[in-house]
């Protein structure tokens, strides 16, 4: 009978079957690459090994957690495509697990009642701080005998739950990125697992669920490294199995400080708002901190990203995060995306832009975006620099109109064309070509004057592709009325 998260199970690891993996982000502030990049790991990796990826929300910072925030991570998560399996899970509404668990460790004298108070550890941190010791839990309470304790409890004293932790010895564990990580237990002091109003910290519901949840790697920032000899000593004193724990390494700006707003946009929405194709997004993130075997192309894709993927090429340097290299990978995915695929995300761009697309053939939207596609850097152009080509409600470029549609006679000349063209049988990209060289040729202008005049008139831009490939997207009868009517 397979577990519910609520019993306390063996972790699925050790009883062999299929990893079971979570990505637990704190609803205080939107999901930002690095969380995003930790999403996409455990994601890569649920899916590599057909495991389960669970989406629990760490909402127990009241004064910090907000549910425009848990809104915007989920939205994140849909937006890039990361799938779970189960959940979303609040710990809000597990508190009570998380007052067992502690119970259990007060039980087994793994925990104790501390009774002083915030302003009394002030403090005492004060003076350890003025001579010169660390400011660390001084162990005051450690030793009030259990039955005092819960005297002094039941009596209304406010109290929070520490953890005991060893006084000696060390605290270690193999991490799949890191090796072997140690931390002398000297140097970890006897840390809150309830505060007194009777919330748990991060390390207490953080173990409780990875525990309750059967997580079997628990794959998150490198940030987490130092919390992890506390977390592990609650396994232990639970007499829990561990997860595997795999740490993945920092992001940072080009500056190699670690990546900030100052870096530029670092909630994943923004790059929606930018024109980020999903699969190209993860397809670079997935390289930040994870490496392809040599010889593995770049652009790798969904499916090969899942069956390459695996904790052991997760790097241990920081990785690098470069805008450039986005636009670059956003660029050629745009490139080599079939136009059935890219349709439904331009669409979403016109949405956004409030555009209504004109052109109602769908084998001729295709056309006209597979024409376009190559010019393309984000979706957002579709909408902007290339909307001509979808509506005829598009703005001109000015700079464009000033260069090439400045002389009065090109203007004219190109009524006359449109006027050719409306009438000439022949409407394809050769025969308008020499429509537009013949009439060039009477009027002794150059044909790249009319070119580039008509290339302004029909799509607002200077740069557009081959001007007669521009009018087959557009059609006869748009072609001649853009030429006929130039409004600017
Ligand atoms: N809630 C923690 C965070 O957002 C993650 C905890 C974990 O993955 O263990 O940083």
């Amino acid at each position: 009978m397979p577990l519910s998260p609520d019993s306390l199970g063996v972790p699925a690891s050790i009883a062999g079957s299929r990893p079971r993996v979570r990505f637990a982000p704190s609803p205080t502030g939107y999901l930002h690459v690095g969380g995003a990049r930790t999403a996409l790991f455990n994601w890569l990796y649920a899916r590599h090994y057909r495991g389960t990826l669970i989406l629990r929300i760490e909402d127990t910072d009241a004064e910090r957690s907000t549910p425009e925030m848990v809104e915007g991570i989920l939205q994140g998560m849909r937006w890039l495509g990361l799938n779970w399996d189960e959940g979303p899970f609040f710990q809000t509404d597990r508190v009570e697990t998380y007052r067992g668990v502690a119970a259990t460790l007060l039980a087994s004298e793994h925990a104790y009642y501390c009774f002083c108070s915030k302003e009394d550890l002030e403090i005492r941190r004060a003076q350890a701080t003025a001579e010169g010791r660390p400011p660390r839990y001084d162990g005051t309470c450690r030793n009030i005998s259990s039955e005092e304790a819960a005297r002094r409890k039941s009596g209304g004293e406010a109290a929070v739950v520490r953890f005991k932790v060893p006084q000696s010895g060390s605290t270690a564990f193999d991490d799949a990125v890191f090796g072997r990580v140690e931390f002398a237990n000297a140097e970890v002091e006897d840390f809150v697992l309830l505060r007194s109003d009777n919330g748990p910290t991060y390390h207490l519901s953080v173990v409780a669920d990875d525990i309750k949840m059967r997580i079997t790697h628990v794959i998150r920032g490198a940030d987490h490294i130092s919390n992890t000899p506390k977390q592990v000593m609650i396994y232990e004193a639970l007499g829990v199995p561990m997860p595997i724990f795999a740490h993945v390494p920092l992001i940072l700006g080009p500056d190699k400080t670690r990546l900030s707003k100052r870096h530029g946009a670092t909630s994943v929405l923004a790059y929606r708002e930018e024109g980020i194709i999903p699969e190209a997004f993860r397809n670079f993130l997935a390289l930040l901190g994870w490496t392809a075997p040599e010889g593995t192309p770049e652009i790798l894709g969904d499916e090969r990203l899942i069956s390459l993927f695996d904790l052991n090429a997760i790097s241990r340097s920081d990785a690098v995060f470069d805008r450039a290299k986005l636009d670059w990978f956003n660029t050629e995915y745009i490139r080599s995306y079939p136009s059935e695929k890219l349709l439904p995300l331009i669409e979403e761009e016109w949405a956004k832009a409030g555009i209504k697309n004109q052109i109602h053939d769908r084998q001729s939207l295709l056309a006209t975006i597979e024409l376009l596609k190559p010019r393309a850097r984000s979706l957002k152009d579709f909408a902007t620099s290339l909307r001509a080509f979808f509506t005829d409600d598009f703005e001109t470029d000015p700079a464009a109109t000033a260069k090439f549609l400045k002389d009065e006679s090109v203007r004219q000349i190109l009524i006359e064309l449109a006027q050719r063209y409306e009438t000439c049988d022949d409407f394809s990209e050769p025969g308008m070509e020499k429509l537009l060289r013949d009439l060039a040729a009477e009027k002794n202008v150059k044909a790249g004057a009319l070119i580039n005049g008509a290339r302004v008139a029909l799509t607002g831009q200077g740069v557009a592709p081959s001007l007669f490939a521009v009018m087959m997207a557009l059609g006869k009868d748009r072609t001649v009325k853009r030429l006929k009517e130039i409004p600017f």
